[in-house]
């Protein structure tokens, strides 16, 4: 793949600071990725010039480029928009939202609403970036003025370099340079106060409208206990997290049985809370005593983050990340096509306990402990020999979290095709994982339930238990629980030898 340096979209190089007049016209504020009152610099932006404003969202379910939001992700966009709506209108007003294409409809509703500029938060995809690009210089062509801030990042993936100047593809040292770009800028609260314009100028769409969540069969019920989208619940997500978790995070992070991260991911990726916000957050309970985390703990925790930015810098760096290898060796690696090993596999029906838990977690919750999901990938790029990218979008529909760079960035970084990649011959053992990092059982037992009975000895390898310790458990493999459908060791060579083929060529 060829690499550039995650440049600063052209459309940017003029923003500089908030710039809106004072003129007493309707501002639009276009919200995006960035569904939250409170540190959204586009927002605070209309509010600093004292300008009424036009809240809306663009619903476009064919952007020009991009890739639409996977059924999970809809699913939790619908919340997450119907929160912002009720947080808009405490303060008088409400969200509007519109179906189609952004490009038609904003100079349409600027047209009709008297508005003269419109406002937004950045987007990171190359595509998206594009879109963005074009809408400014056509509003700016017309005489409105448009602007556009940072409310995703820590830091905008252009600002974070390497000695020379260049971009970086190894963690430590982006980390690094990020840290010594000095603290996050202080995110604001929300505004108190906000007037607001009447919305004219296009049909005005809803969550329903729009057919955002499932219906038949609603397969979200159980995702509706587990989470609670919008801002208020990022923030809840967030205390509860600093109370409780932190303390321990950095070695406890590994253990999929218990609530042992913060969960912030899905909040994140709809920009219902910001990774400012976090870090500030983080910092004064340290400083307070309100949390107990070690130090390590909070750094270890702060360097999760970082990773996030990391995978948008690579992003920045490698616009195709979904779809090329990072690597180009990996572009002749011997992938195999086995449908019923993948279905298998999306299933949570492989045979090997660990790996089904997690995707039985995914499609019951939509979401998977990050532990779980590097054995997940690791088993089917590495025990299944099958395409990351099959394993990518089916995390990408799946996933509430479903993000366009921390995705692509972690299969990647899986199937040893990535950046900083795990080396391709790292081939995780599904056994000693789930015996070592879900040593209890609780995390199996939840999300496999027909294995519940089976003692700790024979958990993680059910195969391996004497006939009558399976019948007192009460099952029957083969009928109750799959056989592994691989033998690792066996995979594990032809993975090596896959591995090999590539590499030999490479040397070639
Ligand atoms: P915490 O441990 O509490 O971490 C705090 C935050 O740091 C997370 O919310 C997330 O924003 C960030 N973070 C943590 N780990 C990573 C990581 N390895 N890479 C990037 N950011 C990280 N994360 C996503 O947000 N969206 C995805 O689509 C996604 N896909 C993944 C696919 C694979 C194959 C793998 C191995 C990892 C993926 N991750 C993804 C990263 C990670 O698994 C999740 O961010 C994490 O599990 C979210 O749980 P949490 O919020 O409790 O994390």
């Amino acid at each position: 793949m060829t690499a550039s340096s995650p440049r600063k979209p052209t459309d940017e190089q003029t923003a500089g600071s908030n710039g809106l007049r004072p003129t007493g016209a309707p501002v639009l504020v276009w919200f995006r990725t960035d569904l939250r009152l409170a540190d959204n610099p586009a927002l605070a932006a209309a509010v600093a010039a004292d300008r009424p404003v036009i809240p809306l969202y663009v619903h476009d379910d064919s952007p020009p480029g991009q890739r639409p939001l996977g059924a999970a992700s809809k699913w939790w966009l619908a919340a997450s928009l119907e929160s912002l709506d009720a947080s808009l209108r405490e303060r008088g007003g409400g969200l509007t939202i519109a179906s189609g294409s952004a490009a038609t409809l904003l100079p349409a509703i600027v047209a009709a609403t008297g508005a003269d500029a419109v406002v937004w938060n950045r987007r990171y995809e190359k595509a998206a970036q594009a879109e963005d690009a074009a809408i400014k210089a056509a509003l700016k062509a017309a005489g409105i003025s448009a602007h556009s801030f940072n409310s995703h990042l820590l830091h905008e993936p252009w600002d974070v370099v390497g000695k020379a100047g260049t971009p970086i593809k190894v963690f430590t040292p982006f980390w690094r340079s990020a840290r010594a770009s000095g603290e996050p800028m202080r995110p604001a609260p929300a505004p108190a106060a906000l007037r607001f314009a009447p919305f004219a100028g296009a049909v005005p769409a809803t969550t329903t409208s729009l057919g955002l969540r499932p219906t038949k069969p609603d397969w979200a019920v159980e995702m509706a206990d587990a989470w609670r989208p919008g801002e208020a619940g990022g923030r809840e997500s967030l205390g509860r997290f600093i109370d409780d978790a932190a303390k321990g995070y950095a070695n406890n992070r590994n253990l999929p049985g218990r609530t042992s991260t913060s969960r912030l991911s899905p909040h994140l990726r709809f920009g219902e809370i910001g990774p400012r916000q976090i870090w500030h957050a983080m910092r004064a309970a340290q400083e307070s005593g309100q949390t107990r985390a070690s130090d390590y703990d909070v750094e270890k925790f702060l360097a999760e983050i970082g990773w996030r930015e990391f995978s948008y810098h690579l992003l920045g760096q490698f616009p195709e990340l979904a779809t090329r290898n990072f690597q180009t060796r990996f572009d002749a690696f011997p992938w195999r096509d086995d449908a019923a090993a993948f279905r298998a596999w999306t299933r949570g029906r492989t045979g090997y306990p660990i790996v089904d838990a997690g995707m039985r977690e995914l499609w019951r919750t939509g979401w998977m402990h990050n532990r779980v999901r590097m054995i997940v990938a690791s088993f089917l790029v590495k025990h299944l020999l099958i395409d990351w990218r099959k394993g990518e979008e089916w995390f990408w529909d799946t996933l509430v979290d479903a993000d366009p760079a921390s995705n692509t960035a972690s299969w990647q970084w899986v199937a040893g095709s990535g950046a900083d990649a795990a080396p391709y011959f790292r081939i995780f053992a599904p056994v000693l994982q789930g015996e070592k990092f879900d040593g209890d059982g609780a995390y199996v037992r939840k999300y496999v339930p027909e294995l519940a009975r089976l003692p700790n000895t024979f958990l993680h390898k059910p195969w391996t238990a004497p006939g009558p310790v399976l019948s007192q458990a009460g099952i029957t493999l083969g009928k109750d629980y799959p056989r592994p459908i691989v033998v690792h060791e066996e995979a594990r060579n032809r993975a090596l030898a896959a591995f090999r083929s590539i590499s030999a060529e490479a040397a070639e």
